[in-house]
């Protein structure tokens, strides 16, 4: 016998690599007429096997939250070289590519940024000067 009604529950998130949203939990909710006569509902709550939501097979362990990811979502740091999962990363973009960060190496990263901006303006400061003399 068909379900009275059928209800599907998604947990999703922005996927970034895919540019879709990614499934992190989906619940899915039946009303059946049992036998007796009665109105029954059954939940099924579909954990998926991997941390990033796929059902594929793991390709890689993240080594700052230890959550498994698979081959699509699984990335390394391009500084520290160390193996990252899509919730620990960050992505910067240049012009013709996104270069994946472990959030470690950004905080470096945009530190050293500042500080070059800083030296930039110091130095041009003492070049005005010496254009003076
Ligand atoms: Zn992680
Ligand atoms: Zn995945
Ligand atoms: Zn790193």
């Amino acid at each position: 016998m068909n379900p009275l009604r059928r209800k599907k529950k998604y947990e999703v998130t922005y996927d970034p690599i895919t540019g879709q949203d990614r499934i992190l939990n989906l619940t899915e909710e039946e009303l059946i007429h049992a036998d007796d006569g009665s109105v029954d509902s059954m939940e099924v709550q579909r954990k998926y096997f991997l941390d990033c939501g796929c059902n594929a097979s793991a390709a890689g362990k993240c080594y700052q939250c230890d959550s498994l990811s698979c081959q699509v979502h699984y990335g390394i740091c391009c500084k520290c070289q160390k193996p990252i999962c899509l919730e620990c990363s960050i992505f910067v973009e240049t012009d013709d590519q996104k270069i994946r960060y472990c959030k470690t190496c950004h905080e470096t990263i945009s530190r050293k940024q500042r500080f070059a901006r800083i030296g930039r303006f110091l130095l041009s400061l003492l070049s005005e000067e010496e254009n003076d003399e």
